[in-house]
């Protein structure tokens, strides 16, 4: 309010905050923009147009984004244009310009695409909101993929029909839509074109994906992975976040034989207890997951697994908190990402009875915490003295390293005359809990 501005912008800054697919969002949004004629600034400070592509899915989110908008006033007095884009747009709507008249744009994750008309919108000095989930795709009114860096995303997949008790992406991203399988090629052949050797398939259940091929044929998720294979120039396939629920045998299958797919899973499990799952409406038990890790590592020995859980759900005792631990210890992750259950506005869990207290989340988010490091760790050390091969993806601190990717999902530091977005032949010095040291195999190189 009294805040001066320019309602002619000409440069952006586009601030992601959560998951990889907010990042491919903000990627296509800033790709958007700049078919528009505007130039992309280093950060929101001096930027013309500021997006804030906000994330739902933790304690405090809208206050978050509140503060951040205070922030972004300048010294002067003056303020850039603001958007609020993602989850927290979709959640708040119309509640945004009310408690912080100073945004000017709201939209929401489907409907992104229209960022230029409400950009038009705005600039007439209306305040401009879009939170629909239209039924035509956003995707198909997106330019063309741009230059890349060696590691792309590729959203596939969006929203979710599974309803877990305590989560708020149905709400907020809408019900499971599987991108079409040409759209999806296509957009894959563009990375490739420029640059990208490797692709991360994205979706919320990115394994639920499910359509039909360029010939007709119904096809599930691994037929896309086996597509996407067949494609010159890309070297790696990754995707993430799946489902216990939709690791289809075809899936567990391509893990066996598709040389392209990375040896890394990320498959969220959420606790290690029976009664907690079905609270949380999961669908699975420990027993179901357990016995799909089994059928992965029977096909793919050296695969590298990965998780997530939520400590503290309404009602977990220390026992099925400890059932939680056990799981962690029998699956020796290679990594994994816990959270303090956090009740979400409008979602079952969030009116439970027995929300447990926060000190006891804490200490048990600790132990959780210490455990998968623990964990992470081994997995690395165990990785030392042996020989693979490392997609360079960025300039290291000292001269001349780089760091790069294992195929275990592993940051990997070396000194090296080649290039970002060249596979070299490593050998693995060393490892801490979250980095590792490997030398180049000069006599494979030459
Ligand atoms: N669809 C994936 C699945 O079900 O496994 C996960 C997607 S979700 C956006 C990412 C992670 O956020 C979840 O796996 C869960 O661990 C965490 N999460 C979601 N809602 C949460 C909540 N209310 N409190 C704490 N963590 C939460
Ligand atoms: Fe949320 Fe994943 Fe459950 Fe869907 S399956 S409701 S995205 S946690």
């Amino acid at each position: 309010m009294g805040w001066l501005m320019n309602r002619d912008p000409k440069t952006f800054h586009v601030k992601s905050f959560g998951c990889q697919m907010n990042m491919y969002d903000g990627a296509r949004m800033t790709e958007l923009l700049e078919a528009q004629g505007m130039t992309a600034a280093v950060d929101g400070v001096e930027a013309d147009l500021v997006v804030l592509n906000t994330c739902h899915i933790r304690e405090k989110a809208a206050e978050k984004v509140y503060s951040d908008i205070g922030r972004l006033k300048r010294e002067d007095g003056s303020r850039p244009m603001i958007a609020v884009a993602g989850c927290v747009a979709q959640a708040e709507g119309a509640e945004i310009p009310r408690r912080a008249p100073s945004v000017d744009i709201v939209v929401g994750p489907q409907a992104y695409h229209r960022l230029p008309d409400l950009l038009n919108e705005a600039k007439t000095g209306k305040r401009a909101l879009d939170t629909d989930m239209p039924i035509e795709s956003k995707f198909g009114a997106l330019p063309a993929r741009r230059k890349q860096a060696p590691s792309a995303f590729l959203t596939v997949q969006e929203g979710c029909d599974k309803f877990c008790t305590y989560c708020v992406v149905p709400y907020t991203r809408g019900a499971e839509v599987s991108r079409d399988w040409t759209a999806i090629v296509d957009e894959a052949k563009a990375l490739i074109d420029g640059g990208a050797r490797e692709i991360t398939l994205l979706g919320q259940n990115v394994n639920a994906w499910e359509g039909e091929d360029d010939k007709g044929r119904h096809q599930g998720f691994d037929g896309l992975i086996r597509a996407l294979d067949a494609l010159p120039g890309l070297a790696r396939i990754r995707y993430t976040t799946s489902h216990p629920n939709d690791m289809t045998e075809g899936l567990i299958q391509a893990h066996g034989d598709v040389e392209k797919l990375m040896p890394y899973l990320h498959l969220p499990v959420q606790s290690g207890n029976d009664r907690i799952l079905k609270a949380m409406n999961r669908s699975h038990t420990t027993r179901s997951y357990l016995a799909i890790l089994d059928r992965v590592r029977a096909v793919r020995p050296d695969i590298a697994l990965s998780g997530d859980f939520i400590v503290g759900f309404p009602g977990e005792t220390e026992a099925e908190f400890e059932d939680t631990l056990k799981l962690v210890s029998a699956v020796n992750y290679a990594q994994a990402y816990s959270f303090k259950y956090s009740p979400r506005p409008g979602t079952p869990a969030a009116d439970m009875e027995n929300q447990v207290a926060a000190e006891v989340m804490d200490e048990r988010l600790q132990r959780l915490q210490a455990l998968i490091n623990v964990g992470q760790l081994a997995f690395n050390q165990a990785t030392v003295g042996k020989h693979t091969q490392v997609l360079l993806e960025r300039q290291g601190k000292k001269p001349g390293q780089l760091i790069g990717k294992s195929p275990w999902l592993q940051s990997i530091h070396l000194e090296t005359v080649a290039k970002i977005g060249e596979i070299v032949d490593v050998e693995i010095l060393s490892a801490g809990p979250n980095s590792l040291a490997g030398a180049e195999l000069m006599e494979k190189a030459a």
